[in-house]
């Protein structure tokens, strides 16, 4: 076998390491633009529950997945569901004055509100909430602190005043909020995505891993399974995070509302652990919220959004999510190729480095997979030793193209599947390129590979490639296998 020579320095890198995921709304949701932002790199597409309705829903996955026949590529659909955000009802006059200081009620009656009086569209709001306790509205611009609280009527101290208006949202960063985390509107939408194929779903303001459990029940007495992306946006998410992330699928930092929740300042140091906690576990992780929020209305950003997407790729999270850059912005476009070319910057400079991660998986993750975990590294190493350029997965659930991606080669990760629901579920994943084929033809691997390498520009003829397979969750199951390749 002839050893690989590829001058490191020498070679682009061909495929982006780090995911774009695009929230699609008013700006994006034509044919021609969902064709833009996938041809521009997005990997996931993002269904906002929260505004649309279902015909709007319906028509904008049908795009993508016409999109992505055009281009050739697997696209992920995820269906991000709304949960029990709270907001307030209505005012006689669409808006009220709050003065700092002064003492309003916020009520859970069905009323109409005016100066001094806010309705809550949260009927249990009088149950959960203790005096001394903080209500936010409006993205927590404003503040009110619980003084007493008299059957549905909650009398609240002015801490930070403004304007409110019509529906703004209402956060309970203290309380334990007794409603359930799958609301009907949820249940409802949980069948719309079903029924539209969708290939993840978020769950929004998870709190315990039972939220998780509630989600992935109601889709089992569905007959179907789908991804559970938990939501991280509690403060009671982020104390119960490793259970949640042993239930879900995957994790998103929605850096918005948890940086209402909790104090802003909070939010980077959050954002580093649950990146770590991630990997270590093997869990896809998202970062969302104002990546690049200037360019809801400039064609280019900010120098510190800039530096805010390089950070994610830098901590090697899985995806960058853009929200309303793309969703309702005037440049979604750019902010796509953007996003794509500030990912692609670091990338090349940790590759030519020689490490994508700063952060080995530590010991944490071998405990209880030991020997999983143990062949995942020993494959990363032998790419490594042996300057291999693809690792190659043929797998039938993907847990073996999962586990090599949370461990972060330089080597590319080509996951060969024969089933599409797979090869999109992949295109979540940090480093996975995945590649469908036939059924006929998993049977002489070396053709495969050939096959790949050709379609893929990966694997040179002459070179060596990892194959890497057999990795399970279940450890009595587990029977991992890497073989060299020579291509
Ligand atoms: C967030 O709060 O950051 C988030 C992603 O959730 P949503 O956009 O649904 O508010």
């Amino acid at each position: 076998m002839t050893r690989n020579t590829f001058d490191r320095k020498a070679v682009a890198l061909q495929w982006r390491r780090t995911k774009i995921i695009a929230t699609l709304g008013p700006a994006s949701a034509s044919t021609a633009m969902i064709q833009k932002l996938i041809d521009a790199g997005v990997n996931v597409v993002r269904v906002n529950m929260s505004h649309g309705d279902e015909q709007t829903h319906r028509v904008a996955v049908q795009r993508v997945r016409r999109a992505a026949k055009r281009a050739g590529r697997h696209i992920g659909v995820l269906v991000d569901l709304c949960g029990p955000k709270i907001r307030v009802g209505s005012f006689e006059r669409s808006r009220i004055e709050l003065e700092t200081g002064e003492t309003v009620v916020v009520t859970t009656r069905p009323v109409v509100g005016h100066p001094g009086l806010i309705p809550s569209q949260y009927r249990s709001l009088h149950k959960d909430v203790k005096a001394g306790e903080r209500i936010l509205l409006d993205d927590g611009k404003l503040a009110l602190q619980v003084l007493r609280i008299r059957g549905t009527e909650v009398a609240c101290k002015v801490i930070e005043g403004g304007t409110l208006s019509n529906h703004k949202g209402m956060n309970l960063p203290n309380s334990r909020i007794s409603t359930s985390a799958l609301t009907k509107k949820d249940r409802k939408d949980v069948r719309l995505a079903v029924e539209l194929g969708a290939d993840f779903l978020a769950l929004s303001f998870v709190r315990t891993e039972r939220d998780v459990k509630q989600l992935t029940g109601y889709l089992k007495r569905l007959g179907h399974e789908i991804p559970v992306i938990s939501k991280i946006e509690r403060p009671e998410a982020v104390e119960n995070i490793d259970a949640i992330m042993e239930s879900s699928y995957g994790i998103m930092i929605a850096r918005g509302d948890l940086g209402i929740e909790l104090p802003a300042e909070k939010v980077p140091l959050i954002q580093v652990d649950l990146i770590q906690r991630a990997r270590q576990k093997g869990v896809p992780v998202i970062v969302a919220t104002q990546m690049l929020e200037s360019m809801m209305s400039a064609s280019r950003p900010t120098r510190a959004e800039v530096t805010d997407v390089a950070g994610a790729a830098l901590l090697s999270a899985d995806a960058a999510m853009l929200s309303g850059e793309t969703a309702a912005g005037q440049y979604p476009l750019q902010a796509v190729q953007t996003m794509d070319r500030v990912l692609r910057e670091v990338e090349q400079h940790q590759w030519q480095e020689g490490e994508f991660a700063d952060e080995p998986i530590a010991d944490r993750a071998y405990k209880t997979h030991f020997i999983r975990e143990s062949m995942a590294h020993a494959a990363v190493q032998l790419t490594r030793d042996l300057d291999m350029e693809a690792i190659i997965v043929p797998t039938s659930t993907g847990t073996t193209s999962r586990i090599m991606s949370a461990h972060r080669p330089l080597a590319q990760i080509v996951c060969v599947c024969a089933d599409p629901r797979v090869c999109r579920k992949m295109a979540l994943h940090w480093g996975v390129v995945p590649v469908e084929i036939r059924r006929s033809e998993i049977t002489n691997w070396r053709k495969v590979c050939r096959h790949i390498s050709a379609r893929c520009d990966l694997g040179k003829v002459g070179h060596d490639v990892l194959l890497v397979s057999g990795f399970r969750d279940d450890p009595e199951k587990n029977e991992p296998v890497l073989k060299l390749l020579h291509v």
